[in-house]
């Protein structure tokens, strides 16, 4: 057993580290502030080849690994949630489905701009009556001679607003009385498509969550993602992946979070000596220690088994149920360690804190986490 990273992973973990403090770090509060979109970031991430990193070169990726993606989804969101989610989605719900259900023209059409970073990577599973449940699906696809003819509503999708183009799930039919659901790829700027921008969140403000309305869309029957009536399969797939790029973001921001609250301590006095000096302190500190690298290994292996073709969907909902819920403790105890301070934004950590939330409810809640582990575990 090897707990090293490769030479490769290494590099990129340096690269993306300095990237991270020099360029991204330096304005999270401000955009958190004014909820500005880091469109100029992810400008300088396609020319450091980051956005399509795990795919392969033919398609203009970066042919490296899902723990490579991981370690960059890690440093992103250790500094900034908002960059970290915007690169996760891009990557494993973007992408990752035209990836492996595309076909090669596909893939050439599709997966190369979002590779290149000329298009993020959007995926619109979710509805305002579809969320865990979703196969309650009721956006529909109907097909007319050589056209899908889709009408519908998506919620919460991330990046769409910047997207050309999304997957999305829909009813495209009944087979023995069960609803048929297919992926389709939707160019966003087709007549009748409409992505609003409005929702007002409770953190990850410079990130973009949108609602999605679709009044009579018509694409071609060949912007059919993957095989007729395997949309659900597809998406749980996919899903599957999305739960490493989530616990890797849920790993950086407890990161970040633990490193802030170290620093703060060991500067912070009171009753004359530092308050790193009281056990209370120094035992919250190294359970947070502790957890963080836990749920690092835990999202490594999931992101290993992946990368060795084998089966990985237990490791990763463990990994992004584990790594979700001790982030949004660690960054609750980095608030608690910083006092007051704490709860002003200047001191980086009630920011984390509120991103961290939706890591315990994206790409699954702790509740279907702990259904998908349960099954998989044999109950
Ligand atoms: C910022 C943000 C970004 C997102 N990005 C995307 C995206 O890019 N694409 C996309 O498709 N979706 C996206 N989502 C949607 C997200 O995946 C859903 O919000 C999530 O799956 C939960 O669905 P829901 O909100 O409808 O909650 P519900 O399913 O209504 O759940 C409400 C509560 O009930 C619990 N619950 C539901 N069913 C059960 C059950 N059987 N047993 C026990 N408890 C249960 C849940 O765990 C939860 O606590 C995003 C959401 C947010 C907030």
């Amino acid at each position: 057993m090897n707990f090293d990273l490769s030479a490769e992973q290494q590099m990129i973990k340096q690269t993306i580290r300095e990237f991270a403090e020099e360029v991204v770090a330096p304005g999270a509060i401000e955009r958190d502030r004014t909820k500005q979109f880091p469109l100029d970031i992810f400008k300088k991430l396609a020319e450091l080849g980051m956005m399509g990193l795990p795919f392969p070169e033919k398609y203009g990726g970066g042919g490296s690994d899902t723990i490579s993606f991981a370690i960059v989804t890690e440093e992103l969101s250790r500094v900034c949630a908002s960059t970290g989610i915007t690169y996760s989605a891009h990557i494993s719900l973007g992408g990752a489905p035209i990836y492996l259900f595309g076909t090669e023209e596909q893939k050439q059409k599709y997966l190369t701009p979002i590779c290149k970073g000329e298009s993020f990577g959007a995926f619109g599973l979710t509805e305002p009556n579809a969320g865990s449940d979703a196969g309650g699906t009721k956006t529909s696809a109907r097909q007319i001679g050589d056209h899908f003819l889709i009408n519908g509503n998506k919620c919460f999708i991330t990046n769409a607003s910047y997207a050309k183009f999304i997957a999305l799930t829909a009813v495209t039919g009944e087979t023995d009385g069960k609803k048929e659901i297919s992926a389709v790829i939707v160019p966003t700027d087709a007549e009748g498509f409409t992505v609003i921008d409005q929702y007002e969140k409770m953190g990850l403000h410079s990130s973009n969550t949108t609602e999605l309305v679709i009044e009579d869309v018509r694409v071609p029957v060949d912007n059919l993602l993957g095989r007729r009536g395997e949309g659900f399969k597809q998406f749980l797939v996919t899903l599957d992946g999305g739960r490493i790029g989530i616990g890797a973001m849920a790993v950086g921001i407890a990161q970040g979070a633990f490193e802030r609250a170290l620093a703060y301590s060991k500067d912070r006095k009171q009753f004359g000596r530092p308050i790193s000096s009281f056990q209370a302190i120094q035992f919250k500190l190294a359970d947070m220690a502790m957890k963080i690298e836990l749920a690092r290994n835990m999202v490594y292996k999931a992101a290993w088994l992946k990368d060795q073709g084998r089966p990985f969907s237990k490791e990763a909902a463990i990994c992004k149920l584990y790594a979700s819920e001790i982030c949004m403790e660690i960054t609750s105890q980095a608030v608690q360690i910083h006092g007051g301070y704490g709860y002003m934004k200047e001191y980086h950590v009630e920011r984390m804190m509120r991103d961290a939330k939706l890591l315990e409810i994206g790409e699954g809640t702790s509740e279907v986490q702990r259904m998908v582990i349960s099954r998989l575990i044999g109950c």
